[in-house]
């Protein structure tokens, strides 16, 4: 079984009437239902507001695979929660970013950057293609497919290169987007997935939803190995070496005592 938490930032659903219609048990819940055809997960719900976020120690342990999606409080997110979590990843965790998340504190810590973008609001169409056909997160997408309606994000993408670039985006404004970007940091795998705006249904989209398992198929940890910098013992004899200072300048080198 593969041991998932969605994580939920569970903000807006609570605050803004149309989010809170669509989601009125949050987005966390649709995404857990979407996924639960899949026999192979053990989903878990995690949210901002429970005690430490719902990602315990404990928790994150039993975690293979966590999935995020903030918005409005990234900042409310404590700083040692965000380093349990890339802890974890480095170790070979799975974390699959949603939408907003590129802008999350656990993402650009991962990342390096700023992981700033371009954004607009207008309900406006977003086709996504499927550029690497044969990357298992791309199992059973067609070639290209449509949200009617989406928020806008458009390059630049301030991340570094994916090294693996899934989807792509273009909007009906003109704007071309980046949208499912693979990485490895550490032993753990780390996809980005571009749609999930909260007052559009996105993640009840049956094609979103089938990404967003495969995704977690494709993070599921190789080997999970904690982080140690040895000093190591050499496997063959090397014989006694002394150093050569003899390039250093003669004014230096007098006073070193072994030289
Ligand atoms: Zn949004």
């Amino acid at each position: 079984m593969i041991k998932v938490t969605i994580w939920n930032e569970f903000r807006h659903e609570k605050k803004h009437d149309i989010v809170k219609h669509l989601y009125p048990d949050g987005m966390h819940t649709v995404i857990a239902r979407g996924l639960a055809g899949d026999k192979d997960l053990q989903i878990r719900t995690a949210t901002l507001d429970e005690p430490e976020h719902g990602l315990t120690e404990a928790v994150l342990a039993d975690t293979d695979v966590l999935t995020w999606w903030g918005h409005v409080a990234h900042g409310e997110v404590r700083d040692e929660v965000v380093q349990r979590v890339q802890k974890r990843v480095l170790e070979g965790m799975g974390l699959i970013v949603l939408h907003s998340g590129h802008f999350s504190k656990i993402f650009k810590s991962l990342m390096g950057t700023n992981c700033s973008l371009k954004w607009r609001e207008v309900a406006e169409k977003e086709r996504i293609w499927t550029i690497e056909p044969s990357h298992p997160i791309a199992a059973g997408i067609p070639e290209s497919f449509e949200l009617p309606n989406a928020e806008m994000y458009g390059e630049r993408f301030d991340i570094p290169t994916p090294d693996k670039l899934v989807f792509l985006s273009w909007f009906q404004g003109g704007e071309v987007f980046r949208s499912g970007c693979c990485w490895e940091r550490g032993q753990g795998r780390i996809f980005y997935f571009r749609p999930g705006h909260e007052t559009y249904p996105i993640f009840y989209n049956p094609t979103i939803i089938k990404i967003i398992g495969n995704a977690i198929h494709w993070a599921v940890p190789r080997i999970q190995k904690e982080d140690v910098c040895p000093n190591a013992k050499s496997l063959e004899v090397i014989p006694p070496r002394k150093v050569d200072y003899s390039f250093v300048p003669e004014a230096i080198r007098k006073n070193i005592p072994t030289a």
